[in-house]
């Protein structure tokens, strides 16, 4: 994935929803490694989460959008 095919969230739980839902090639799940913050070309903050595969140790890159929610306190409901 590139950040211009970041997926937009509206929440860090949304992000760790999305990725429990991918797969590897191999079809085995990802183990999440690392996270950072950056920003895009026009200073759009994204998470980019690096992720590792529990079976064949691949690893890859997902980026999030997260404008919607970033810089704002958590809201407790
Ligand atoms: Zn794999």
């Amino acid at each position: 994935m590139s950040i211009q095919g970041a997926v937009r969230v509206n929440s860090i739980r949304e992000e760790y929803e999305y990725l429990g839902k991918q797969r590897c090639a191999c079809g085995g799940g990802w183990n999440r490694q690392s996270q950072a913050l950056l920003f895009d070309e026009s200073q759009v903050p994204h998470d980019k989460i690096t992720v590792k595969c529990a079976e064949c140790g691949k690893t890859a890159d997902f980026y999030f959008d997260v404008s919607a929610f970033f810089g704002k306190p958590p809201v407790f409901e």
